[in-house]
């Protein structure tokens, strides 16, 4: 009898395990991880002016000691929680397969056909926000402070490629496959695995070193002439468009070519699509300093920013 019980308190343990764990990790998995997005908010908090870094120091709460990093993952943490449900879809976008391309009004909705309901809309929303910074009575700080790390999160979303994929495979995430000896999916493999192989294989781990990499390549090195380019906006309804197209474009050149479910991927995988993972965290940071340098710089490039929004 007394075993009986345990037996069954176990079973009801594991059940609520499962549904715990179900409603964290699945069905869907959406983010640069921890460590693509921690670059992300570090290369960019690095490129803050004076102003932009003062306004981001206020809004970071007292525990993170001004490391905008340390919080970019959040939206990440709480899209399951009943609160923040509804930013759950603001994570990505769904184009339709084999399209190859991106339209605001195609392709910006849920599931449930709410408008600006993506990854692109959500962007211009938290822009929206913020640029209201400095009209902000001391009790709208708070959701100033939420506006700023959805924005810096959904800056690095944008530019994963595979975070603009398929409708029908869900970005990649329906495509089981090995990277290298172990289990993986191919939107996976874009968030994560090739981040971790190259800090594994290059870094001694340390995403740091990667980072530093990746900022080396765009303050002196082989992007250095693509800087202003990433840089240009005229305002965030063209821009968002545009990094949005980027990510679909590179997915279908680079994420889903050659691939199919049950394949193994490894070397040759890596060698060719890692320079493209470094190069899309370095435009997510660049031009996620550029937005908040124009929100909490002067107030007429925040106006031209968001003109025609
Ligand atoms: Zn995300």
């Amino acid at each position: 009898m007394g075993e009986f019980i345990i037996l069954k308190r176990t079973c009801l343990y594991f059940f609520v395990f499962f549904l715990v764990y179900s409603s964290v990790y699945g069905p869907r998995v959406e983010a640069w991880s921890k460590e693509g997005h921690a670059m992300t908010c570090k290369i960019a908090q690095n490129l803050l002016e004076p102003e932009a870094a003062h306004a981001v120091q206020m809004l970071l709460p007292d525990y993170v000691n001004g490391d905008l990093s340390a919080l970019c993952v959040w939206p990440d943490q709480v899209r399951h929680w009943y609160t923040y449900r509804w930013t759950s879809p603001l994570h990505f976008i769904d184009t339709p397969d084999k399209a190859c391309n991106f339209k605001y009004e195609r392709d910006c909705y849920d599931t449930h056909g709410g408008k600006d309901m993506c990854v692109a809309g959500a962007i211009q929303n938290f822009t929206n926000q913020l640029s209201h910074y400095r009209h902000g009575t001391s009790d709208r700080r708070h959701n100033m402070t939420e506006a700023l790390l959805f924005l810096a999160h959904f800056m690095g979303d944008i530019h994963q490629p595979m975070h603009v994929g398929f409708t029908s495979d869900e970005g990649g995430n329906t495509i089981n496959l090995r990277w290298f000896r172990h289990k993986s999916n191919l939107h996976h493999v874009w968030d994560r695995e090739i981040i971790l192989t190259a800090a594994a294989d290059y870094y001694g781990k340390d995403t740091s070193l990667l980072q530093q990499d990746i900022e080396g390549n765009f303050t002196d090195g082989i992007w250095t002439d693509d800087l202003s380019s990433w840089r240009d906006c005229d305002n965030m309804f063209t821009c968002v468009n545009k990094y949005a197209a980027e990510s679909i474009n590179i997915a279908c050149k680079w994420g889903y070519k050659g691939v199919e479910s049950g394949n193994t991927l490894s070397d040759d995988y890596f060698d060719s699509r890692l320079s493209l993972v470094m190069k899309r965290i370095a435009q997510g940071g660049v031009r996620l300093a550029m937005i908040l340098n124009r929100i909490f710089g002067d107030g007429q490039q925040q106006e031209d920013l968001m003109a025609a929004t």
